[in-house]
């Protein structure tokens, strides 16, 4: 298997939660260079802190939507820039569809004047609301255009487009991962997505609050795993998208259950409203991932909570 050694490589979105572990794995990896841009939305510098004294690593704090500040050659542009949690999203409503539009155009065709590969950070919620299941990388979708997640489905729909007319006109080589749920340490306490929401519960003694009657499900993913997965794509020749995201399926009330045991502690399950075009099943079908990319999750969902729990305990 190739690796990143000796490559030079943007991180756009790299002070997020996926973007400052992915800058880690790359610098494991052996990148000669490795730059964050971000202006800090939704990340934070202390989640970079572990690079603070890396003499191979900077973060750039810029909007991508404005400037992408950087000259010369890279080998690789990732973009994750995007709030991503939809508590953000549905504060964040214009700058999430103008990072998902202006901001990928702006990436590609940073990319194209620094002769770099761009990989896409897409999402499982460009399948909406699936009614097939599992979620095929040909599946079109169920997406409600004018819903409370359309900020963020359109403009990740318009992103994938973007990268499509880049790729098939020739200007910029393409990769486009579809990201299902991730978690694990420097997600944020508060920003509403279920994992942090019950660990916090559960820290705290409190009730876990399931959104409906919890039957909707889910399936997690631990973040070594999904950048893994990322970093095989992006190393990859495949420039169709391709899910990356653990098969393993819960409801919300088994999740909750499977956090109680990790955390040892919490109250009892209260529920509270379902929120509008809440999806009601979601799990990533990985045939292609496996086949093309030799990648599967390795981490079970116990041991990635106890890793997450461990984090969100010393905050
Ligand atoms: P995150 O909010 O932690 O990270 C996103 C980063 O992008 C933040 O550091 C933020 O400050 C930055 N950013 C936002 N707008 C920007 C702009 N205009 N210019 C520069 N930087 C900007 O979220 P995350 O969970 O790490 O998600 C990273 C990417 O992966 C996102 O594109 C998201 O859509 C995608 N994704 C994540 C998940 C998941 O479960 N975590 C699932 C599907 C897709
Ligand atoms: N959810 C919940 N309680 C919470 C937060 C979320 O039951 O405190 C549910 C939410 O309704 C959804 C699932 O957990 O069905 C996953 O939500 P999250 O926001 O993490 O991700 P997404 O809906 O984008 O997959």
């Amino acid at each position: 298997m190739d690796n990143m050694q000796g490559k030079r490589v943007v991180v756009l979105g790299g002070a997020g939660f996926l973007g400052s572990h992915l800058c880690e794995f790359l610098l494991r990896q052996g990148a000669e260079k490795v730059v964050a841009v971000d202006n800090l939305v939704t990340g934070a510098r202390r989640n970079l802190s572990s690079l603070a004294h890396e003499p191979k690593f900077e973060l750039v704090e810029a909007d991508i939507t404005v400037t992408i500040p950087l000259n010369g050659k890279w080998d690789f542009v990732f973009n994750l820039a995007s709030p991503a949690s939809p508590i953000d999203y549905a504060t964040l409503w214009f700058e999430t569809m103008r990072v998902g539009s202006v901001g990928t155009e702006n990436g590609l065709t940073f990319a194209e004047r620094a002769g770099a590969v761009f990989l896409q950070a897409s999402t499982s919620e460009i399948y909406g609301d699936p009614l097939v299941h599992p979620q095929q990388e040909s599946y079109f979708g169920n997406v409600d255009c004018a819903g409370p997640r359309a900020v963020y489905d359109e403009a990740k729909r318009y992103g994938e487009a973007m990268v499509a007319a880049f790729g098939r006109s020739g200007r910029v080589s393409t990769r486009v991962v579809r990201i299902f749920n991730t978690y694990g340490p420097r997600m944020r306490l508060n920003d509403g997505r279920v994992v942090p929401a019950f660990i916090g519960q559960a820290l705290r003694g409190e009730d876990f609050t399931v959104f409906g009657d919890g039957k909707q499900t889910r399936s997690f993913c631990y973040v070594d795993d999904e950048v893994d997965g990322i970093i095989r794509l992006a190393l990859s020749k495949v420039t169709h998208p391709v899910n990356i995201g653990n098969p393993a399926e819960l409801t919300m009330l088994q999740f909750a259950e499977a956090v109680r045991t990790a955390a040892g502690g919490g109250g009892k399950i209260v529920h509270k409203p379902l929120p509008q075009g809440d999806p009601k099943q979601r799990r990533p079908d990985i045939s292609h991932a496996k086949n093309l990319l030799g990648w599967e999750p390795k981490t079970p969902l116990a041991v990635g909570l106890l890793r997450t729990v461990a984090y969100f305990r010393h905050l």
